[in-house]
């Protein structure tokens, strides 16, 4: 699983790494979120924090 993360659409909500801490973390430069782990988490938590991105930043290839 490849999950990429558009830095120019992420607004940093945080909603992504609240749901799938195991994959997604917080850059503290950044202040956007950036993949640690893919997959982390099961791919259904992975898809549930895709689906909750309010800017659809998040594409699994
Ligand atoms: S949910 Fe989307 S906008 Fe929010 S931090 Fe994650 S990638 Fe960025």
């Amino acid at each position: 699983m490849k999950i990429n993360i558009d830095q120019e659409k992420c607004i940093g909500c945080g909603t992504c790494v609240a749901i799938a801490p195991n994959t997604f973390r917080m850059n503290d430069e950044t202040n956007k979120a950036e993949v640690i782990n893919p997959p982390g988490d099961s791919e259904e938590i992975i898809k549930m924090g895709v689906e909750s991105c309010p800017t659809a930043a998040i594409v699994i290839e």
